[in-house]
């Protein structure tokens, strides 16, 4: 392909991209294929003679696009949301278009830059203290990871890279039992173990960990010779929403010097709000590592994790190893692929910097704001619906219900909704019982979008009962 043909591509895509964006609404959300439908029509072998591009994109629409399910869809309220704002949109087409790997501060200074820059701006954005750095990750995957590995290392008098876990004891990491899978999985990668990641229960209305249970496991384990590491508070969690009580966890920390990380993977994007803030955030500036994700509900293209750091030294200390081709002369500079588990590294700072100057954070906040108060306009109206429940109340856009019936009735009801198309749910489990839940986030969801999604639940209730 030369040049000319690219642009002329890049144009036809572009207006198949407003489009696409135009019609989504008419679309069922979740992909209505079965197992197996898309692979059945790929060639089991790849071609020996290139094809026109006509041809490429005719099965792009025949054969891709009945198997996506549509995240950017304005009735999308299963998970969280993945948001796409259209100037995250262009910034992503020109990272594309240069291909720079940041992994230096040399092999793009622009990338690092801005980085550096993106970061500070959030940070003010979420009300966190001057003096945090921090750095843009792919996933809060890989930002709890890097912090349950720098906690690792801290307990170990940082020698666990270097001389392996033997005869360093049963290293110890306390949360709530409301914390998203990633910690678990952080804790497996990292040689702690499933069985050394305490995870404690919760109380009140926002499934706060309980602080005495937190300090008694803390000092059973003391007494026990295990070593702790570190703790995981959240805000937010995936489930229901959990949200913990960031100073009385902090205090805990503090007292028994462990370091502490903050999974706001979801929900950072709403301390954009002060009065968000005021609710959810006191404390959190005292944690040690913090994370958050703008491709959530903020609208930064997937795939873009915020991680705060208070001190980054115990996670360079944790993470980076310069061998000489990596090694870069001059002035004093920041290489960023020090601070992260993978080398390479994707100019992801642009989009951020395209999102906030595009809209400027009013209009943000607005939009988050909007979501709140609608998920809980729909709560209220799915109270009112006979024999449903609301299992969880909304903690920010996000809440929980239940129709008449028992668990497998949950579980029909999400799965009927989902093949009806006009919205898309998911189901979770609290308390040993299915619930289903419902969040708001959609970028462009409009109150319409989200009330009407009360009307569907209840025809396709009237249906399958
Ligand atoms: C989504 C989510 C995660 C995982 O995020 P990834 O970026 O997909 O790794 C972790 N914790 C919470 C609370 C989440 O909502």
């Amino acid at each position: 392909m030369d040049w000319d043909e690219f642009s002329h591509w890049g144009q036809h895509i572009s207006r198949w991209a407003a489009n696409y964006h135009k019609t989504l609404a008419d679309r069922p959300v979740r992909a209505q294929t079965t197992p197996g439908d898309i692979a059945a029509q790929l060639l089991a072998a790849p071609p020996d003679k290139g094809e026109p591009m006509e041809a490429i994109l005719a099965d792009f629409e025949r054969i891709v696009m009945p198997g996506i399910t549509h995240w950017q869809h304005p009735r999308f309220f299963a998970y969280f949301p993945a948001n796409a704002a259209p100037p995250s949109m262009l910034a992503e087409m020109l990272v594309t278009t240069i291909a720079a790997q940041c992994m230096l501060w040399q092999t793009s200074p622009a990338a690092t830059e801005i980085e550096g820059v993106m970061v500070d701006w959030l940070r003010q954005a979420l009300g966190l203290p001057d003096g945090m750095t921090g750095v843009i990750q792919d996933s809060a995957s890989s930002a709890t990871l890097s912090a349950v590995l720098t906690m690792r290392e801290r307990a170990t008098g940082f020698s666990g890279n270097r001389e392996g876990l033997n005869g360093k004891g049963s290293l110890r990491i306390y949360c709530s039992d409301q914390v998203h899978s990633s910690i678990d999985r952080a804790c497996w990668v990292a040689g702690i173990g499933q069985d050394n990641l305490v995870k404690l229960p919760t109380q009140g209305d926002t499934f706060a960990i309980d602080p005495d249970r937190l300090e008694a496991a803390i000092q059973d384990d003391i007494a026990a010779g295990h070593v702790p590491a570190g703790i995981i508070a959240i805000t937010g969690g995936t489930g229901v929403g959990a949200c913990d009580d960031l100073i009385a966890v902090a205090d805990i920390a503090q007292k028994f010097d462990l370091y502490s990380h903050l999974d706001a993977a979801w929900a950072g994007s709403a301390m954009i709000c002060p009065e968000f803030r005021q609710t959810f955030w006191p404390g959190a500036e005292r944690y040690d590592s913090i994370v958050f994700n703008p491709h959530k509900w903020l609208g930064a293209q997937f795939d873009c994790a915020i991680q705060f750091l208070r001190d980054a030294a115990p996670q360079l200390n944790t993470l980076k190893i310069e061998p000489e081709y990596l090694k870069t002369t001059g002035a004093e500079v920041t290489n960023y692929s020090e601070w992260t588990i993978p080398l390479g590294r994707r100019f992801r700072a642009l989009k951020i910097w395209f999102l906030l100057r595009s809209y400027g954070l009013e209009d943000l906040r607005a939009r988050i704001r909007n979501h709140v108060a609608w998920a809980q306009e729909l709560a209220q109206q799915i109270k009112a619906m006979e024999g449903f429940e609301i299992t969880t109340g909304p903690i920010l856009s996000l809440f929980s219900f239940r129709c008449p019936g028992d668990d497998d009735m949950q579980q029909r009801l999400v799965d009927a909704l989902n093949t009806d198309g006009r919205i898309y749910l998911t189901q979770g489990l609290f308390e040993g019982r299915k619930i289903i839940r419902f969040q708001v986030g959609q970028f462009d969801t409009t109150r319409d979008d989200v009330l009407m999604a009360a009307k569907v639940i209840g025809d396709v209730w009237e249906k399958i009962r």
